[in-house]
């Protein structure tokens, strides 16, 4: 309000005592102060809002000191911050200027204000926060980012000075660039698709990204973005990326999982990654038909270059055979070092079984050649185990314990070769150390049983026979097949008193059976190579006979063909003495040797069982037809007995029939079972199904 002494009234002025009032009742706070700045008015609304009253202020110094400096026609505004009576404090927004009197003299100051306090506040906040924001993205020790997100349009508009640390880049440089330029073209990022999309659908998102700074080196973003709305909160504007850079965590978890997966001394997979390797080489095996390859390798006298070169020459010459057998191997497959001086290759997608032998040769070639330790020339061989999925087996524990008996029969055989895995090498979750001892315990804890197969007639579609099958009820591992264990009882000698407890039980349950009325069967026992070789072998069976009460006449032994064929003489001996006792001889697994018919009629021999291998494949296989039909019309026109073995299908059962075949055993007509079960299938003569 300026103060204007020469102003002359306009209109007619009000009466003075509704100015008076007018001024009195205003809404706006109204002081009027001497020269001096003390108070000798103040209206309601100044009452009302300072919480005083009138009486309280007179005399008061009132005004800021420097709006006493004002002169005449001169006017000062601002806010200011006040105390009410209660102490409290409120803002006034002010305009003060100076009252004359006629002749120009100040005689007052006026003060006209207005409670600002409420917006003064809020205004303050909105201020402060925008400080604080400002100061928060300046300081972050994240890099912040913000860029456009209009269609096309990405660019970078703002980047904070942890931006340009970490990734070495001025704002300069990158403001108006759009924002994916720190992934450069490492585009194989499995996680940027997360981003592609957070962005496209404007939404928050987050990844762990590989990305590379100002002078290419690489560093680990762990990238958060969040869309940014305009005021109406519906369209995104802006995204806010923040940057952090965890480089050194995941190193660090790298690192650890290096170590938990790789060899210390070769730099290797070890045994964990191994597992998982070939885990995942059989999941793709299995899907594309293909073949997975496990060969072991362990060096050979390894422990001499230990010994006389000491342990520092050892780690050379193990990390020199890890580089060479890297080397023979492609980017696909897998080297571990298991521990010591053993090696395990992973061979996937092979097409051939063959081919793994050309690999090995491969590796064993590429260790011929003398290592150089310490300027000195040191040769090496290793012996190589092999085992195959799916050939034999799937799983990855399997297949290392295979490839190692396989290896550990190279070992037994001079070493420095190679060998793939047969099943007559295996004995499952039995250690070659404790075998021995096991197997021992198990005969005598009564851990072995008897299992038996039916014999059929094919004219008569009844059961005739029945062959004697040994089982290992194992405590803890359960029930293992003959196959996993025979050839180490062979080995062993213990084929002995487990061959002879079979030839006594089977004995046992023959007279047990004939003593329930299931009368005339023939029962059939394997024999092995070791003992069909003892001096005593006839006493022993008739001692049998005699104290089970067995009808030797129902009684078959068993015997294969390579046998029968190691020394002609005194298996002629063997033969006729056992044959004395009244039993009969069938020679098992016929065709597999090299025996001709002619040279076996020779030999004392009631029966042959035609193998397995030739039966397969009969009923789809011409050339397999014709050789089962000529073995079994020569058989008879020897006046010998024959039984087609293996017989799994209808097919073969009928093809066998026309063939004049006279007896069969297999899946078709029945699997081996106990005892009981035998009997009650012979009671019913549950079979004959062709
Ligand atoms: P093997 O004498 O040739 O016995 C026949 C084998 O073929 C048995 O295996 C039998 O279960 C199996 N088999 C029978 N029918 C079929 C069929 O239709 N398809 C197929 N794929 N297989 C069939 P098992 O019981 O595992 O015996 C394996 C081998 O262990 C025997 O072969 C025999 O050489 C040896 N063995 C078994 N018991 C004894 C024994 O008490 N003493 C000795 N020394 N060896 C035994
Ligand atoms: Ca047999
Ligand atoms: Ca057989």
């Amino acid at each position: 309000m300026n103060a204007d002494k020469s102003a002359p009234p306009i209109g007619s002025p009000p009466p003075w005592d509704v100015l008076a009032l007018s001024v009195q009742q205003s809404p706006f706070l109204v002081v009027i102060t001497n020269e001096e700045g003390h108070l000798q008015y103040c209206n309601e609304s100044y009452c009302r809002t300072s919480g005083y009253i009138l009486e309280e202020l007179l005399g008061t110094a009132n005004l800021l000191d420097h709006v006493l400096t004002l002169t005449a026609g001169e006017q000062w505004q601002g806010d200011v911050l006040s105390l009410r009576k209660d102490r409290s404090e409120y803002w006034v927004r002010q305009i003060v200027s100076p009252l004359c009197d006629a002749e120009g003299r100040i005689t007052h100051l006026v003060s006209l204000g207005q409670d600002i306090t409420h917006s003064k506040v809020r205004m303050e906040d909105a201020e402060q926060a925008l400080l604080l924001r400002e100061q928060a993205l300046v300081s972050s020790s994240n890099g912040i980012m913000i860029t456009r997100s209009d269609e096309n349009d990405h660019s970078i508009v703002y980047v904070n000075p942890a931006f340009e640390r970490i990734t070495g880049y001025s704002a300069n440089e990158v403001i108006g660039r759009e924002g994916r330029f720190l992934v450069r073209d490492d585009l194989a990022q499995p996680d940027l698709e997360e981003i592609r999309v957070a962005l496209r659908e404007k939404r928050e998102g987050q990844a762990l990204l590989r990305n590379y700074r100002k002078d290419g080196t690489q560093f680990w973003n762990e990238l958060h973005i969040a869309p940014v709305k305009d005021s109406s909160g519906l369209a995104t504007t802006h995204f806010v990326s923040v940057i952090n850079d965890v480089s050194e965590r995941v190193n660090y978890q790298k690192e650890l999982e290096y170590q938990a997966t790789h060899d210390s001394l070769t730099g290797l997979a070890n045994r964990n990654l191994l597992n998982d390797r070939i885990t995942q080489a059989i999941a793709w095996a299995n899907r594309q038909k293909l073949t997975v390859g496990v060969m072991l390798l362990d060096l050979d006298h390894f422990k001499l270059v230990n010994d006389a070169s000491g342990h520092g020459a050892g780690d050379q010459m193990l990390k020199q055979v890890a580089q060479r057998l890297s080397s023979c191997i492609r980017d696909t497959d897998t080297v571990a070092r298991l521990g010591g001086d053993e090696f395990v290759i992973v061979l996937t997608d092979l097409p051939e079984t063959g081919d793994v032998d050309l690999i090995a040769e491969k590796v064993l070639g590429s260790l011929a050649r003398p290592f150089d330790i310490d300027g000195q020339d040191v040769f090496v061989t290793a012996s190589v185990g092999i085992s195959m999925y799916p050939r034999d087996g799937d799983h990855g524990e399997i297949l290392l314990r295979y490839a190692d008996m396989a290896m550990y029969r190279v070992k037994e055989h001079g070493r420095n070769s190679v060998r793939q895995f047969m099943p007559e090498m295996g004995v499952t979750a039995i250690s070659r150390m404790n075998m021995e001892g096991s197997m021992r315990r198990g005969l005598e804890r009564g851990e072995f049983k008897l299992h038996y197969q039916p014999k059929i007639e094919l004219a008569t579609q009844r059961i005739v026979g029945v062959e004697a099958l040994v089982r290992w009820q194992h405590p803890q591992i359960g029930l293992i097949h003959p196959i996993e264990f025979i050839p180490l009882a062979e080995e062993s000698g213990l084929i002995l008193p487990l061959g002879e407890w079979v030839l006594a039980e089977a004995c046992r349950q023959q007279v047990a059976w004939k003593d329930q009325g299931l009368d005339g069967l023939r029962v059939a026992i394997n024999m092995s190579p070791r003992q069909f070789r003892q001096e005593d072998l006839a006493e022993r069976v008739a001692a049998v006979f005699a104290q089970t009460g067995a009808d030797p006449a129902c009684v078959t032994l068993e015997l294969t063909e390579s046998m029968v064929m190691q020394d002609v003489n005194s298996t002629l001996v063997a033969l006729r003495t056992l044959k004395n006792l009244g039993l009969t001889i069938s020679l098992d697994d016929f065709g597999t040797g090299y025996s001709s018919l002619s040279y076996l009629r020779r030999f004392p021999i009631d029966e042959l069982k035609i193998d397995k291998s030739f039966i397969n494949d009969i009923h789809e296989n011409a050339d397999d037809a014709a050789i089962a039909s000529a073995i079994i019309a020569m058989a008879i026109s020897l006046g010998l007995g024959v039984v087609a073995e293996g017989v799994e299908r209808k097919e073969q059962a009928e093809l066998l029939m026309k063939m004049g075949c006279p007896q069969v055993q297999g899946y078709y007509f029945g699997r081996p079972m106990d005892a009981a079960a035998f009997a009650s299938c012979l009671r019913e003569q549950r079979v004959g199904r062709v």
